[in-house]
């Protein structure tokens, strides 16, 4: 075991036996930084729900984008950079009186990217990221195969949902995180098969029920005590999850009564030699969190179908031999990338898809043997390659994921501003003229008009100015709860603590 001492932070960090095995099989050198230093400089590689209505500069038109209106190089709708009609950049030669940073610098800002990660058609959805094959859908991400929903993150194959996390196969659901099969559920987290309920935690197969934890095949209950149905209904008119007022005390009993349980599970399933939390169906993975079907991995995150890789986040799906890597799908032996789907063998690349054999490329599209979107024959690629990584170990460059002034977009747009927050301080803002405060919207969702999506409103916690939609409205009138009073931002916040993650 060895213990160097982080590059960033300055604090020891372990390197196993088994580690230092693996760096030599991918022949690589140790890393540098600790592995939350390096984990938090991938996720800075990865924006996945600040949008920008900003101009497509292949088409001139004003498209809905994670990238900022004023980013540095050209940006494509994916549409048109799937046509790959225009004329990639590349740079000749490679020069060894400089870093490859400097080189890559160079391609990195004159090459157009795609406006946002899309996987599939996007129906009536562009207020969408990380999305494919979603319909009527806004502002969800990481989403697949979604109709009507607002407001996911991981929602798979579900309908009128809002205001959700980690959500499989369910309908009307709101307020919910990590839930599967369920119906009509609000509230509610690490649930399945549950319907027509309201603050269940760790429930399974439970209707018409409110305030319970850890309850299975059971209807009428109330505080995790058995009613008859009669006395059921009666009990929880008490509760007016319609008005704002009746709300905040629902949540606030919840939170009393729940506070004696744990408020995650700590889950590990079909698992053979696992350690992190989420783990299901997975092998000999140790420090990984929220994977499926993975083997023999080390801090991965977010991730399935993933096979001998180390420091990697999202998604997987018939990878292997991933090392810092992140937002990478279909993919085999990619070391140090971002954004690169169906490849193989790259390394420093990003957003490149069907590549194969390439080294410090950007915005490639089935290519083979290039160094900077240069073109070469497999003898000159591979004997420039191995005097490319000498150079770069001498700069101390190569072994080492992108510094963050790679990123296509800044810290607080990215992922890394979740979980390791800078700049923070909340400031007291005055509110700007125009806005209304929460104070003023009804406390009946019964006395919600639907114009009041025409209105702007000023969130208490993120400071900062948010609407309802239309449609939101007629949600929350549909399931019968009360506006909420912040913003989407200060809700997906309230929500992302419950999901597991490393630190
Ligand atoms: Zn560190």
């Amino acid at each position: 075991m060895l213990t160097p001492t982080c590059a960033r932070c300055q604090e020891p960090f372990e390197i196993t036996e088994a580690d230092q095995a693996y760096y030599v099989k991918r022949q690589v050198p140790l890393p540098k930084f600790c592995p939350k230093d390096r984990l938090k400089r991938r996720l800075a590689f990865r924006n996945e729900r600040k949008l920008y209505a900003r101009k497509c500069d292949a088409s001139g038109k004003i498209i809905i984008s994670n990238v900022r209106p004023d980013a540095p190089f050209p940006v494509y709708h994916t549409d048109e950079w799937q046509k790959q009609t225009h004329e990639v950049p590349q740079l000749e030669g490679f020069d060894f009186n400089k870093t490859f940073r400097q080189q890559f610098r160079e391609l990195w800002l004159k090459t157009p990217r795609m406006h946002k990660a899309t996987a599939g058609n996007e129906e009536n959805s562009e207020y969408s990221n990380h999305c494919g094959n979603c319909r009527n859908c806004y502002f969800i991400f990481n989403s697949e195969e979604d109709q009507d929903c607002m407001y996911l993150k991981f929602g798979d194959k579900c309908s009128d949902c809002v205001d959700c996390h980690n959500i499989i196969l369910s309908q009307l659901c709101y307020e919910c995180v990590n839930v599967k099969n369920c119906y009509n559920l609000k509230f509610s987290d690490d649930c399945e098969s549950s319907s027509d309920s309201a603050f269940l935690r760790n429930c399974r197969s439970v209707k018409n029920s409110m305030f319970c934890y850890g309850i299975d095949h059971q209807e009428y209950c109330l505080f995790n005590e058995k009613l008859s149905k009669e006395e059921y209904q009666k009990r929880i008119q008490e509760f007016r999850l319609d008005s704002y007022a009746g709300l905040e005390t629902a949540k606030k009993r919840w939170e009393e009564f729940s506070a004696q349980w744990p408020k995650m599970r700590h889950i590990i399933l079909n698992s053979e030699n696992c350690s992190g939390e989420s783990i299901y169906n997975s092998k000999n993975c140790s420090d990984c969190f929220t994977i499926s079907n993975c083997e023999d991995c080390r801090y991965v995150l977010n991730s399935v179908d993933t096979k001998d890789s180390y420091d990697f986040f999202a998604y997987g799906m018939k990878t292997a031999l991933m090392y810092e890597c992140i937002t990478i799908a279909n993919c085999y032996d990619l070391k140090f990338c971002n954004y690169c789907m169906y490849s193989n063998s790259l390394e420093y690349c990003e957003s490149c898809w069907s590549c194969e054999d390439c080294f410090g490329c950007v915005g490639l599209k089935k290519a083979k043997f290039c160094i900077f979107n240069k073109k070469y024959s497999e003898e000159e690629y591979k004997a420039l390659i191995a005097k490319i990584k000498e150079h770069m170990i001498k700069t101390g460059e190569y072994g080492e994921f992108f510094p963050e002034e790679f990123s296509a977009f800044p810290y607080e747009d990215s992922l890394a501003q979740d979980y390791f927050p800078m700049g923070t301080e909340q400031k007291q803002v005055a509110m700007p003229e125009g806005i209304l405060s929460v104070d003023q919207l009804p406390d009946l969702i019964a006395h919600a008009e639907l114009n009041l999506s025409d209105q702007i409103f000023f969130c208490p916690v993120e400071q900062k100015p948010f609407k309802f939609q239309a449609n939101e409205i007629k949600f929350y009138k549909k399931v019968g709860v009360a506006l909420p009073r912040v913003s989407f931002e200060a809700r997906y916040r309230r929500r992302n603590q419950l999901i597991p993650f490393p630190y």
